[in-house]
């Protein structure tokens, strides 16, 4: 697998990570950020964003953060389609690790939002790491000829159950509604020969034992009982809403709810480790709020690698 030498590893392309990498391109420091789906996060769902200032009121969240991406692209930075699954911040250089490969930084920002959510299917925390994953792209080739199932009905599981039918003798797609017509992506999914395709249904709890995953149970709307399914493997895909820190192991310190503690330069506890945007989870959960951490970050890590003592701001062109 790649392993790829960089000045500043960014985890999210969110508005938070790339105005990170504008500020950080622009100090000439090269700049790497990871995405695992540009189209999952905060920002990226925002139907209209009418409060960004010095944007048109009537545009989509995923349109500014199409501008945003490429500004930072437009300064040097490489962007990534890359599920990031853990980090190793021992040392003054940091390794960041995805099944598309290694990445080692003098500075590593955290900035993957908080469109995480905590556990809640009767089940799914008992067995998390022992058959549930939210992450076909690091688990699917467990799963070779094994059936699993995927619950959730937005892009990203939709894109997850495609890998995962490259893997698995038969995936049970379960959504709680119909995938929108237009949607060619389902309707791809949908086509598989090894999909099974269980529309207006809920997912109940998933049982197992000391081996793992065993099985769930759903409930489609047009049934009386709960129907079993034997799987060996549940992928979930829900939004809510909960710092995404899973990667990180105890390496920072993290608030008691859950958001990564930072000081005033958005450093957290950890050296050459900064935190920026939602992950922080405090109250001002904005796309203005997030890239303003993305600037003080890339101004910070631009000190912290130059041993510069003062700030330089990035007006100063000479
Ligand atoms: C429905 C909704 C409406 C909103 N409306 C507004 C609004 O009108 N105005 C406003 O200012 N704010 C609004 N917000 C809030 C705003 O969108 C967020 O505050 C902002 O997007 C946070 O930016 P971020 O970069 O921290 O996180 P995000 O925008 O969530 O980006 C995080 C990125 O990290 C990536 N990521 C996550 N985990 C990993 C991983 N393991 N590996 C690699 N990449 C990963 C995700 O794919 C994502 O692209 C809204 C939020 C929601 C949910």
């Amino acid at each position: 697998m790649e392993t790829i030498e960089t000045d500043v590893v960014i985890v999210g392309g969110g508005p938070a990570g790339c105005s990170c990498a504008l500020y950080t391109s622009r100090a000439d420091l090269k700049t790497v950020i990871l995405d695992k789906n540009p189209s999952v996060g905060a920002l990226a769902i925002t139907h209209q964003i009418a409060n960004y200032p010095g944007v048109p009121s009537d545009m989509s969240g995923e349109a500014l953060l199409d501008l945003m991406r490429d500004q930072a692209i437009s300064y040097g930075s490489q962007y990534l389609r890359a599920q990031v699954f853990g980090v190793d911040v021992t040392g003054d250089i940091k390794t960041v690790y995805s099944p598309e490969g290694t990445f080692k930084a003098k500075a590593l920002v955290l900035a993957s939002g908080a469109m995480g959510r905590p556990a809640s299917f009767k089940g799914e925390a008992d067995f998390l790491g022992r058959g549930v994953s939210y992450c076909a792209t690091c688990d699917g080739a467990f799963y070779r000829g094994r059936e699993v199932a995927v619950v959730g009905i937005n892009k990203e599981a939709i894109e997850e159950a495609q890998v995962l039918t490259k893997f698995a003798s038969k995936v049970h797609w379960i959504t709680s509604n119909n995938p929108k017509p237009e949607d060619l992506l389902a309707k791809d999914l949908m086509s598989k020969e090894n999909v099974q395709h269980w529309s207006k249904t809920r997912l109940m709890q998933i049982d197992g034992n000391d081996g793992g995953v065993t099985g769930i149970k759903i409930k489609p709307h047009s049934e009386e009982n709960p129907q079993e399914l034997a799987v060996d493997g549940v992928f979930v895909y829900m939004s809510g809403s909960k710092p995404i820190t899973d990667f990180l192991g105890d390496q920072v310190a993290l608030k008691e709810d859950g958001g990564v503690v930072v000081d005033d330069f958005m450093s957290t506890t950890s050296e050459g480790v900064w935190a920026i945007g939602d992950i922080r989870n405090t109250p001002f959960k904005q796309a203005v709020v997030a890239a303003s951490d993305g600037c003080i970050a890339a101004m910070a890590i631009d000190r912290y690698l130059n041993s510069r003592k003062t700030i330089r701001v990035d007006w100063v062109h000479s």
